[in-house]
């Protein structure tokens, strides 16, 4: 799932590539996609793209007052193409959702793979207030200062890794980048964000500004379809199941939930205990 690294370089690149030209017509081939109907998407034909932005890990694309909101989901993306076919696309075939065709020939497509859809768009006036995964949000995760920060994570009762990921506390950070930050921290993701003594906290507020800091300054200014693979590579634990842990060589261990996993490092960051699989141990109970 694109996180707030990748959707801030996806606006970056729309700022580069997509403001100052007009929509010409935007398709719909995956119908569940759209979540509102007014205004409606024909309504930005016409218009001019005047900016690109981000709210947590949603993508909003201004067109002359009216915005077009993406959230990707788990499996949605954004292809740039210089190129895009005429025709209007088959709806329901294949992974592409909306196709936005600029005034130059050139436009993106926003797709879904997989049969669990969770892309969804709405075309708005007032994000903040008509989108409810972003009236909710919480503050950045780049823009919280550590003294919020450190309320924020005390106020909340469960797990860390809960808390990391939880968009109404803190909005950007999934469930990739929370394996990372709190490898970083060397905290475990089941230690409770209740019980963060004032090094701790400080330790996770760093970490969620260097990790996200860092993967920013890797990916503003790459070419959309770069992204994802520059994500990819530069990932310590997330993903690494088995793998040697890049600062220790431990070997990276995973815990899995009824549809997510988390992966950590014993070593580095639980004091070299596993933590218990409650799907293995449901199984050998
Ligand atoms: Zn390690």
């Amino acid at each position: 799932m694109p996180e707030l690294p990748e959707v801030e370089a996806l606006a970056a690149f729309l700022r580069e590539n997509a403001v100052g030209k007009v929509v010409t017509r935007v398709d719909l081939a995956g119908i569940q996609t759209l979540k509102t109907f007014d205004p409606p998407l024909g309504s930005l034909a016409g218009l001019e793209v005047t900016g690109a932005g981000r709210a947590g890990k949603f993508l909003d694309l201004d067109v002359s007052g009216i915005h077009l909101v993406v959230h990707l989901a788990r499996a949605g993306w954004l292809h740039w193409r210089a190129e895009l076919p005429t025709a209007p696309p088959k709806p329901g075939k294949g992974p592409l959702a909306v196709r936005v065709h600029l005034d130059d020939g050139a436009g993106f497509d926003l797709t879904e793979q997989g049969t669990r859809k969770g892309l969804a768009v709405y075309v708005v006036r007032s994000p903040s207030s008509e989108v409810p995964g972003i009236a909710r949000l919480g503050p950045d995760a780049l823009e919280v200062d550590a003294e919020s920060f450190t309320a924020l994570m005390r106020g909340r009762k469960g797990q860390l890794k809960g808390a990391l990921t939880d968009q109404t506390l803190l909005a950007g950070i999934g469930n990739a980048y929370s394996d990372e930050i709190l490898h970083v921290a060397k905290l475990s993701p089941f230690k409770g964000a209740d019980k963060l003594t004032d090094e701790e906290a400080l330790r996770l507020y760093d970490a969620v500004r260097t990790t996200l800091t860092d993967a920013l300054e890797r990916q503003v200014g790459q070419q959309a379809a770069k992204l994802k693979g520059e994500k990819r590579a530069n990932l310590r634990v997330h993903a690494r199941t088995g793998l040697p842990c890049p600062v220790c060589g431990d070997t990276v261990r995973e815990v899995s939930f009824a549809d997510t996993s988390l992966q950590y490092c014993p070593t580095c960051q639980t004091g070299g205990k596993p933590l218990a699989d409650r799907r293995m141990s449901k199984l050998l109970r």
